[in-house]
């Protein structure tokens, strides 16, 4: 049985839905990614799962039971938020103790737990810190620690790392996916930032408009998003649709390209050919390969060149060339250069096949 489970839950404000009829389920000690664009709903579905908001209809339910007569403050969850939320009149050691005191429990145990869960977050011996000292990055642990302190059956996260930057966002992303699984914590986390959701969870749930477009483990969503916006929404480049699909499944080994579904009632005849999603590094300069154009565009980057390549019978698309290095000084070679003609490897791993045609 899941742990948490969502039936067909909707909440309005003032008649205008913000959450839709969304069903999901999180089996207990999984993280769920609920990924989708600012204002699609996200924090007023987590909200609304703590009891925060009232359901217009449908159900939240935990290890099979109702919720909806058992107040936030029972319902044995913990939230953190962007911002951490931390107490500034309390020292680190004081906050992370919070959920502690609340339970009353003995000092020396607290003194004990504070200390194991500042060791779990990376902040051995920052138990006097006052908060207004800590870093983005150390405000978050903190309050990661806190909200793991009161032992949650359910851990809600709205937008955890959004206020840090790119490469301690990554870093925090993977330790937090670490900390949740050494603890056995179920969680539920949401985010607008894809790497961060991929970084983070076992499931994903994707959310546009109030609704949940999709759902599943993380990297079915990846391999076969539904729908051409959830596929760039996923960081996906570019999509090749129609006849640009069809030139692209032509030359490229079609059992390469993972087939998915069955392709439901209707004919392939009838049936509309698949899009097919490309990400950055999809297509790769090559010595051979199924696929050559021009190149319309080059750009260095530290790792690679990244180039635009028009296909014939295609269009543009993106592609990478290895940097050349020569020599002990490592001067990095040019890349192909606008003009040049150049063949394209394929990863079959970093493209998606859309099968929008199924409905
Ligand atoms: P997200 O977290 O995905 O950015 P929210 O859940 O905050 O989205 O908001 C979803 C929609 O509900 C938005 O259109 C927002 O303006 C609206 N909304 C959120 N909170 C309230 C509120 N308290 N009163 C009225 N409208 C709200
Ligand atoms: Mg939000």
């Amino acid at each position: 049985m899941s742990a948490l489970a969502l039936d067909d839950v909707t909440v309005s404000y003032d008649g205008v839905r913000a959450v839709a009829e969304v069903s999901l389920a999180l089996p207990r000690g999984e993280v769920l990614a609920v990924l989708g664009p600012s204002g699609c709903g996200k924090s007023t579905l987590l909200r609304a799962i703590a009891g925060l908001e009232l359901l217009e209809s449908g159900r939240v339910l935990f290890d099979g039971a109702d919720l909806a007569r058992v107040p936030t403050y029972r319902r044995g969850f913990a939230m953190m938020f962007q911002d951490g939320q931390l107490f500034s009149h309390l020292s680190v050691a004081a906050n992370v103790a919070y959920p502690l005191r609340l339970r009353a429990t003995p000092r020396a145990q607290a003194a004990r737990r504070v200390s194991e869960l500042l060791d779990l977050v990376g902040l051995p011996g920052y138990d006097r810190r006052d908060p207004a000292t800590l870093s983005g990055g150390e405000r978050q642990r903190v309050a990661l620690a806190r909200a793991l302190a009161g032992d949650p059956r359910l851990l809600l996260l709205d937008e955890p790392l959004s206020a840090l930057d790119g490469p301690l966002r990554e870093r925090l992303a993977t330790e937090l996916r670490a900390i949740l699984q050494a603890t056995g914590t179920t969680a539920m986390c949401v985010t607008h930032d894809h790497d961060e959701a991929y970084s983070l969870a076992d499931r994903l749930a994707v959310m546009r408009a109030g609704r949940v477009i999709q759902e599943g483990p993380i990297a079915s969503v990846w391999r076969a998003p539904v729908d051409t916006e959830t596929a760039l929404f996923l960081g996906y480049a570019r999509v090749l649709a129609d006849k640009a699909a069809m030139t692209f499944r032509e030359r490229v080994p079609i059992d390469a390209l993972r087939a998915t579904g069955d392709g439901g009632p209707r004919s392939a005849a009838t049936r509309p050919a698949p899009a097919i999603a490309l990400r950055r590094s999809a297509l790769s300069v090559a010595d051979r390969g199924p696929l050559s154009g021009t190149v319309t565009s080059a750009r260095a980057t530290p790792e690679v060149v990244r180039l635009i390549v028009e296909i014939a019978g295609i269009g543009e698309v993106d592609a990478v060339a290895p940097l050349r290095r020569r020599g002990a000084s490592g001067v990095v070679e040019a890349g192909p250069a606008v003009g040049a003609e150049v063949h394209l490897a394929v990863d079959t791993t970093r493209l998606a096949v859309i099968s929008t045609s199924l409905d």
